[in-house]
């Protein structure tokens, strides 16, 4: 599998994929927002796009959608229940869905409502995992619940699928926030060495050449991983008095997503 991560430099800070099967060059394009990038990608490589996936609903990962079908006669592949939010899908995917790419790719299609409730990541059966998480997991950061999501389900994502997957799974999100959500994590756990480690070193980091973090680097520095962290507790509890000594992880996942959505 050769994945492509293609960097919009749009003022939402998107990212889009090209996941290719290496043997017969058909490629999948995730979110394809920057169409123009994404067909030039392919092209210069000569890869051939044979289907979209919209992770899902919202206009800066559908946007690129018509442009790129119009080119590549693509089939549009997305959550089930997105028919109707999303025009012209060919196919609506349920938890565990496969979708191949060529020859050699599988991707598994995981149900992970939370940012909006028709939100699938797709996770790669290869011998080192690949997760596109679309806006439900980013770099050191959870997705907002703003737009047609829900914090309870997104918690429920995070603890039931997400902390459930092995340590190496690559992770590739559908935005580029790693420094603001570091900013966020060191925030809550000033004491959070590895975070403010990796700040230093992605500071200045060129988008086009972004660092790829795994689960188990997340869990390390990705504040809604770490709920039972004393820390993170600590703190909370001087934002929120009445919470108790020792919340549940629930809990401590739902203030941290309330203090990020003004943060
Ligand atoms: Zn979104
Ligand atoms: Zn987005």
């Amino acid at each position: 599998m050769i994945v492509e991560q293609v960097w919009t430099a749009n003022a939402y800070r998107n990212f889009n994929y090209l996941i290719v099967c290496p043997e017969t060059g058909e490629a999948l394009a995730v979110d394809p927002l920057d169409h123009e990038k994404c067909l030039a990608r392919a092209r210069e490589n000569g890869w051939t796009i044979t289907q979209v996936l919209n992770t899902h609903e919202h206009g800066d990962h559908t946007g690129g959608n018509t442009a790129v079908i119009a080119a590549t006669g693509a089939k549009l592949l997305a959550h089930a229940n997105a028919k109707g939010k999303i025009p012209g899908l060919d196919r609506g995917l349920a938890a565990g869905d496969i979708v191949k790419v060529g020859k050699t790719v599988e991707l598994e299609a995981l149900d992970t409502p939370g940012h909006t409730m028709s939100h699938v990541c797709m996770l790669s059966h290869t011998d080192t995992p690949a997760l596109f998480c679309g806006d439900t997991l980013f770099n050191a950061g959870a997705g907002n619940c703003h737009n047609g999501g829900h914090p309870n389900e997104l918690y429920d994502t995070f603890v039931n699928q997400l902390s459930k997957l092995p340590d190496d799974a690559l992770i590739y999100p559908g935005h580029d926030y790693i420094t603001h959500n570091l900013r966020f994590t060191l925030d809550r756990e000033p004491d959070n060495a590895q975070a403010k480690t990796l700040l230093e070193r992605v500071g200045s980091q060129d988008p086009n050449e972004a660092l790829v973090s795994t689960l188990g680097l997340e869990r390390e520095i990705n504040t809604f991983f770490r709920l039972t962290s004393p820390t993170v507790i600590a703190r909370l509890r001087e934002a929120f008095p009445d919470l108790p000594d020792e919340p549940t992880a629930k809990s401590v996942f739902l203030k941290l997503r309330e203090l990020r959505n003004s943060w």
